[in-house]
């Protein structure tokens, strides 16, 4: 056989999460998976694909009593930030916000924007790489990474530029969002900023070519749906595909704008209605919901998983690695919207794989099926049920991005 191929064989159980009458997560028993340039080409019993005369000769690696998935997607993060806001959080854990506000100490995403804007590019990237690596060990191969403590042309510009590295200098894809509308940056009149956004940072943003996505912070104190419609028009209009921040502190009829607006996902959702969760289901939108940073900031309402169901949403998992909340561990999220949040296992398996992909508009991961990617994750664990059983561990073994073996214990191989 000329071209190589890598046979994943004999998984307890092996996740296609392509769904199949009866069975959400497609479970597979004693299955197998085989990838070839990048590409996964056979799925389904270890037998069947043993059998196979076009497997023949292929490189193969045993998975007795573990479990194979499709790599996480993490499509809502904010993994490029300058410094770290530990002091903030670990001073909150028993302080008040107007405790620290008395004592002086610099909070939220203007000290962030300062922390930012004081380093280099460089400087940017290595700790950004650090925490990109980190999610990479635990199992995720496709991030979405936003710009947005920046907050002037040439600082959105410095941090979607540090994103374009991640993208290139890491084995995970880093899908780049331009979130200029995040925050009003200090000294500067609201409209006058919207202006800003519109007849300069989009067109130079849109000109480098260096995003895909257009996100805005629609909420009380920042941008509120009228200046957020103009934003996304102007994005829409420039070539960029569309997220909100809807709802995590008001309601204010984001999720409705994002589904007018054709957004790919609305994110957060925490005061969303059930009007508003019925328009995004209408419209396609993905909802992305993120325990971790409710969890974090011990938000005071917490978004209604079972309403989402009932109006048909489709629902992602995501991290919002960010320095308000930091973890880089989708299956601790995975956790957390179990326990706490109603998902059945399958619903949260699904949403950090295939939901994820769907959130960004990506259709080539996220499953293990023939013509996918290959970007697969081995878990030590003998039952998908221990994943969510086993807190605060990182269940993976082996990560491979592309075919590719990218994290993890090196994979010991033999000969089909
Ligand atoms: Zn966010």
């Amino acid at each position: 056989m000329s071209v190589h191929t890598l046979l994943l064989a004999n998984a307890a159980e092996l996740l296609t999460c392509a769904p199949s009458k009866g069975d959400p997560l497609g479970k597979i028993l004693n299955g197998a998976v085989a990838m070839r340039d990048g590409i996964i080409v056979a799925v389904g019993e270890t037998r069947d694909l043993l059998a196979r005369a076009d497997l023949e000769g292929a490189e193969r690696i045993d998975c007795s009593g573990k479990v194979v998935a499709p790599g996480y997607v993490d499509s809502h993060t904010h993994v490029i930030f300058g410094g770290s806001r530990v002091r903030e959080y670990a001073l909150r854990l028993t302080r008040s916000a107007e405790e620290l506000h008395s004592l002086g100490i610099p909070t939220g995403i203007a000290a962030s924007v300062a922390m930012t804007r004081a380093e280099s590019e460089a400087e940017l990237f290595a700790s950004a790489r650090d925490r990109v690596l980190a999610m990479l060990r635990a199992g995720t191969t496709t991030i979405e990474s936003k710009s947005g403590y920046g907050l002037t042309t040439e600082q959105e510009l410095k941090m979607l530029w540090v994103s374009r590295r991640l993208d290139q200098d890491t084995p995970l894809d880093v899908i780049s969002t331009y979130l200029g509308a995040h925050a009003i940056p200090d000294g500067i009149a609201p409209e006058k900023y919207v202006q800003q956004i519109v007849g300069e940072q989009i067109p130079a943003v849109v000109s480098q070519g260096i995003a895909e996505f257009c996100d805005v912070y629609v909420e009380d104190g920042y941008f509120d749906p009228q200046q957020a419609r103009r934003i996304l028009q102007a994005a829409s209009a420039a070539g960029l595909k569309l997220k909100i921040h809807a709802d995590q502190y008001s309601r204010l009829g984001a999720a409705e704008l994002a589904a007018e607006m054709g957004a790919v996902s609305a994110d957060h959702l925490n005061y969303t209605d059930t009007n508003g969760m019925e328009k995004l289901a209408e419209a396609g939108v993905v909802g992305v919901l993120m325990p971790l940073i409710d969890f974090a900031v011990q938000h005071p309402h917490p978004f209604d998983v079972p309403a989402m169901r009932r109006a048909g949403l489709t629902l992602a998992l995501a991290t919002d690695l960010c320095p308000g909340g930091w973890t880089e561990s989708m299956q601790l999220v995975i956790q957390f919207a179990c326990r706490s949040y109603g998902f059945s296992l399958e619903e949260a398996i699904l949403a950090a794989t295939t939901g994820g992909a769907r959130a960004l508009g990506l259709h080539d991961r996220g499953q293990l099926v023939p013509g996918m990617l290959a970007d697969v994750q081995i878990w030590n664990i003998p039952t998908a049920e221990d994943l969510v059983y086993r807190l605060g561990n990182n269940s993976v073994e082996t990560v491979f991005k592309r075919g590719r073996w990218a994290a993890g214990r090196e994979p010991q191989s033999g000969r089909n």
